[in-house]
């Protein structure tokens, strides 16, 4: 490992010197004679130190890029003992859990890992192929692999508007629907509870930034795991839903929405939930084969689906328009979304008439409150769908 971060820095320091960030560009650049500096090392072993070394090259860039007028960035290297091997270059016993990894020639390392049922899934399914090992003093992190299977034909249509307490949206087959509502209003409440602890202990903490420094990254990590756990149950909850329901899900897509310029924290936290809400979801649903929709949500909680009217002013909680049409704001703005993707054909062809849209139903998908149920209770036929 140390021979490896040895090469890592190394490979960073001629990096940083040549201007060069991709592995190649490293390989051709430092390999002949680090092959000489590190004899130490399996050559295999090499080029992955290049490719973490490249990972991070880019990274210092895209820092460097983003802060041209803000603070240093530190030059880059690695800290920890680490090593990172290629698939080529270890041999897993997925029987046994013994990992054999060549150190240098005639010398291997061979390590039993503590193989749990929840290892077993992967290591006993063939379809799942070995990726990359990461190798860290206290653990070992090997990554697997699998070519996802293909999307379904989708039977129905699940469209999500992302709110920043809530999924609000529509399920939509054979021409009826009905709203549907996923909730995690306690993912904001946890961010504002450790917002405010970290603003308190960098209050109590001024004379030591060092500490205060610490404890608020223990903060956030609590704060992250927490936040992450409730995100998985939600993305869990509808996935299986869609499933069972052979859906395909319409999701806005959230890569260009930027912080709006302001000044109160809870907005500028706000964001990440619901673009990592869309991340797990969309992950998931590729493992699964549900097929996912991202649409472009311009206009989206501004437009009327009947008559295309668009509607500048602010509105309240309901979406009313001219023509006669209202509906709550964020159930309209997903009948948009999936407007949007069925004009474009992207919802397999399925046609659907807001106006057979029901009103008078909610059907929930998911509140924290159901956590520790089993089965959630909007989700038996008889009380969805109507008729
Ligand atoms: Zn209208």
């Amino acid at each position: 490992m140390e021979d490896f971060r040895l090469a890592t820095n190394g490979a960073i320091r001629a990096g940083l010197q040549a201007g060069v960030t991709s592995r190649n560009a490293l390989n051709k650049l430092v390999y002949k004679d680090f092959r000489e500096e590190h004899p130490g090392l399996y050559a295999k072993h090499l080029v992955s130190a290049f490719e973490v070394a490249a990972g991070i090259l880019k990274n210092h860039r895209r820092q460097l890029k983003r802060s041209r007028t803000g603070q240093a960035v530190h030059t880059p290297f690695v800290k920890r003992l680490m090593m990172k091997a290629e698939n080529q270059a270890y041999k897993l016993d997925r029987k046994e859990g013994i990992v054999d990894l060549p150190v240098r020639a005639g010398l291997h390392i061979k390590c039993k890992l503590v193989v749990s049922q929840y290892h077993r899934r992967y290591l006993d399914d063939e379809a799942w192929s070995l990726g990359s090992l990461t190798l860290l003093p206290d653990k070992v992190v090997i990554a697997f692999r699998r070519i996802p299977p293909k999307p379904y034909a989708p039977r129905s249509v699940l469209s999500l508007d992302t709110n920043e307490k809530s999924l609000d949206g529509v399920f939509i087959r054979e021409g009826s629907g009905v709203a549907v509502w996923a909730g995690f209003p306690d993912v904001a409440i946890i961010q504002q509870r450790h917002h405010d602890r970290r603003k308190r202990l960098q209050k109590k903490k001024t004379n030591d930034r060092r500490t205060a420094r610490a404890l608020c990254k223990r903060e956030g990590k609590r704060e992250h795991n927490r936040v992450e756990y409730r995100l998985h149950q939600v993305a869990d909850t509808i996935l299986s839903f869609a499933k069972s329901h052979e859906s395909a899900i319409v999701l806005e897509d959230l890569t260009g929405i930027k912080h709006k310029k302001n000044k109160d924290m809870n907005r500028r936290l706000s964001m990440w939930p619901r673009r990592n809400l869309h991340r797990i979801i969309e992950y998931k649903a590729e493992d699964k084969g549900i097929p996912i929709i991202k649409v472009d949500p311009r206009y989206s909680s501004k437009k009327c689906p009947i008559c295309g009217t668009v509607q500048y002013s602010r509105m309240g909680a309901e979406f009313k328009c001219e023509c006669g049409w209202h509906m709550d704001r964020h159930i309209n703005a997903s009948i948009n979304l999936l407007q949007t993707a069925s004009s474009k054909g992207l919802a397999g062809g399925l046609r659907f008439d807001p106006g057979a849209f029901r009103h008078d139903a909610m059907m929930i998908l998911y509140e924290p409150a159901m956590a520790a149920r089993s089965e959630p209770n909007g989700m038996s036929e008889d009380v969805v769908m109507p008729p």
